[in-house]
């Protein structure tokens, strides 16, 4: 009997542990929170990430650890590898906890970024601003999520209120000063390496995000040449490779016409890959398990076209969803809370224009009309 560990526990946690479940495998979360919705899925071991006993007492009960949650603490990550096997392991974990270290990385690698400077202090934010330019963005380097940490810094005149919101975090988290993307479409690829290097990854997925938060997927991406298709997965593949990657990670790329940028990657089983779930042969939560496991990939291929919602804040009336041909309903047990992920919906069809139907008949019967409607529009572009 295997037992995989989860560190955090979360809804990525819970979705890992509903896929392997019919593996034969056994859970046990960490987390600090007795009320991790994936407590209801799985054992729970409520303790700190930082916590050397609670630390030692889960490394004693699993075979393997990976992770739902990429901010736990690099040193823990390292003292857990120590112990029992650890995927994605802490040099992976660490890059891609750091907004810069993750970017040279992809410099390094030869994949196109948007220009960037790290920012320590106030006269550093005027040198990285005279580089960069405006429009650009601020972010914290490490601790950011879901567009938390950042500012938009449209002129030079913004300085000083940029300073005046994230400076306080310049020596505790770092910052970093990115050129603003004036992109067409966002898209990510979320894919799978194995523990014996085999490299897989799901077709490009196209992400809208409402206030920096996913609000919908669409996949496949549409008008996707099969050059740009080929270059995102190569540009993941040289991440994984470079990184020793093992398991599923997300990259998170800007597309302007056929220019692919790189915003970030992110080291686990990513919100933009929910679709999977219905929409492919083995789902991302699967190929992670089977990656983190050493056991052979599957195929990932796709079946047909599939949409998420996300649902935050508190769930509609899953009726909406479930009275659709291909509707799927994913409540995450977690109490309302303005801005929360609490759920979402996966919307599966044979054909974009069955897609598209079930996707307005949905939106109408939640009042969710804004939230389908760019991906109604972008299907009818065909
Ligand atoms: P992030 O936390 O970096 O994924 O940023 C959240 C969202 O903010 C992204 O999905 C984009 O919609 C937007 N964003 C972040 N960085 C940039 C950028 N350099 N240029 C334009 N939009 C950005």
């Amino acid at each position: 009997m295997t037992t995989v560990g989860i560190l955090g526990g979360g809804q990525l946690a819970r979705m890992l542990a509903l896929a392997g479940v019919p593996l034969g495998l056994r859970f046990l979360v960490l987390d600090p929170s007795v009320e991790s919705c994936a407590g209801q899925c799985a054992p729970l071991q409520v303790g700190g990430f930082d916590d050397e006993a609670a630390l030692a007492g889960f490394a004693s009960k699993v075979d393997v650890v990976t992770f739902d949650f990429e901010n736990v603490p690099a040193s823990s990550a390292q003292w857990l590898a120590q112990r029992v096997p650890v995927y994605p392991g802490p040099r992976a974990l660490g890059i891609a906890q750091d907004r810069m270290s993750e970017k040279s990385l992809f410099r390094e690698l030869g994949i196109p970024v948007p220009a960037f400077e790290a920012v320590s202090t106030r006269a550093e934010l005027d040198a990285a601003l005279a580089v960069v330019g405006t429009p650009c963005i601020m972010k914290t380097r490490r601790f950011g999520y879901d567009g938390k940490g950042q500012f938009r810094i449209k002129s030079l005149a913004d300085a000083d209120a940029a300073w005046d919101a994230l400076g306080a975090q310049a020596q505790t988290v770092g910052l970093i000063v990115e050129g603003f993307v004036a992109f067409d479409r966002e898209v990510s690829v979320v894919a799978v390496r194995g523990r014996d290097g085999e490299f897989k990854a799901f077709p490009l997925t196209e992400n809208w995000h409402v206030d920096g938060v996913l609000s919908a997927s669409l996949a496949p991406a549409t008008r996707v040449s099969e050059a740009m298709q080929a270059r995102a997965i190569d540009y993941a593949r040289l991440v994984a490779e470079a990184t020793e990657y093992v398991g599923v990670f997300a990259l998170e790329l800007f597309c302007q016409g056929e220019t692919l940028l790189a915003n970030e990657m992110a080291p686990r089983v990513h919100n933009s890959g929910h679709w999977t779930i219905e929409g492919a042969e083995v789902s991302q939560f699967e190929a992670h398990l089977r990656a983190v496991l050493g056991l052979p990939l599957g195929t990932l291929a796709m079946r047909g076209h599939a949409c998420m919602l996300n649902w935050l804040g508190d769930m509609p009336d899953a009726n909406g969803v479930l009275a659709q041909a291909g509707g799927h309903w994913h409540d995450y047990g977690k109490s309302p809370r303005a801005g929360r992920k609490v759920g979402h919906a996966t919307l599966r069809a044979d054909t974009p224009a069955a897609l598209s139907g079930a996707l307005a008949k949905a939106g109408q019967a939640l009042s969710r009309q804004a939230q389908v409607q760019p991906v109604i529009g972008r299907l009818a572009e065909g």
